[in-house]
């Protein structure tokens, strides 16, 4: 279904930062070299050409880095999380650039040249399309959507049409198709699987990739998947399962992600997030049912 046919694009883009040997195995992150430092994850050069090493960092930002903030164990829980999605993904045949996890807080993946979008899927309004249309919070759309966004942080990612993305060859009308298929594709197996432990998927972003065969290139799944970029909403109490706890000063963002990747199992597995918080007492806050006294 993605196509491999020949790409125009910035060629001497495909071995950014790859290196000319290999490095040894197992040498410590501290002792590679950088790539990039985003606020919520930092790349690294991965163990062999053409790999990465992502970092999942406790830091969140929100409003355009405005806000600045530690979600506790954030790193740890999204690390995971984001495995668990990719794996899924790629047993469903979504192309992905997760290689596999290397321990609490990395993972090694495929390095891409990054397709300067963000791909924003939505199923029930929230957020910005609320701000910009008037649609209330939680209205279920007619149906699903999807937005193009361009990844600057100086323009502070303004929404871009397709036209906008051809015009200026961000790209091509191939890879969008692809594009569009994916997110549909990533869309109807994470509504299903949050559905499966009582969340509904209300909108998250994507990031694509492309990797290169020769004069061939191929668009692949990027970046992560996890509760700083989805908006999750328990199914029951509508409560919020996301970062949105963290941008609107809900609090209790820390017993949020830790419930999501609780109901999704991935808690009390070796090296699992699971020894980050006491679960009880968080979840005993996230409902907001007073503590037995003693
Ligand atoms: P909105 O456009 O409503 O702010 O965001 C829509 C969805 O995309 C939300 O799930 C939000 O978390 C995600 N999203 C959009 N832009 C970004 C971004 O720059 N960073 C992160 N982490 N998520 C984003």
């Amino acid at each position: 279904m993605y196509s491999a046919a020949p790409r125009p694009g910035p060629r001497e883009c495909r071995s950014a930062g790859a290196l000319a040997f290999p490095l040894p195995k197992d040498l410590p992150i501290s002792r590679r070299r950088q790539i990039y430092e985003g606020t919520a994850k930092s790349l690294y050069e991965g163990p062999e050409p053409g790999t990465i090493i992502q970092y999942f960092k406790d830091d969140a930002t929100a409003f355009n880095a405005q806000k600045k903030g530690t979600i506790q164990g954030k790193g740890v829980i999204n690390n995971r999380i984001s495995e668990h999605v990719f794996v899924r993904l790629a047993h469903i045949g979504i192309p992905t650039h997760f290689i596999r996890r290397l321990n609490m807080r990395e993972q090694l993946v495929r390095q891409v040249e990054i397709i300067p979008l963000e791909v924003v899927v939505r199923n029930v309004a929230a957020g910005s399309i609320s701000k910009r249309l008037g649609i209330e919070e939680g209205e279920p759309l007619p149906h699903t959507l999807i937005e193009y966004y361009f990844k600057s942080d100086e323009l502070q990612d303004p929404m871009v049409a397709e036209e906008h993305i051809a015009c200026f060859g961000w790209a091509n009308n191939e890879e969008m198709q692809d594009i569009a298929a994916m997110a549909i594709r990533v869309n109807d197996f994470m509504c299903g699987m949050f559905a499966a432990i009582g969340i509904r998927l209300v909108d998250f972003k994507l990031e694509f990739g492309r990797i290169w065969d020769g004069d061939y290139a191929r668009v692949i799944l990027a970046d992560e998947i996890s509760p700083d970029n989805c908006r999750l909403w328990d199914m029951t109490s509508g409560e919020k399962l996301d970062k949105d706890r963290f941008r609107r000063d809900l609090g209790g963002e820390e017993e949020a992600y830790q419930e999501v990747a609780r109901r999704l199992g991935l808690l009390n597995e070796d090296n699992g997030p699971g020894e980050v918080f006491d679960l009880s007492a968080h979840r005993t806050k996230l409902r907001g049912t007073p503590k037995p006294k003693k």
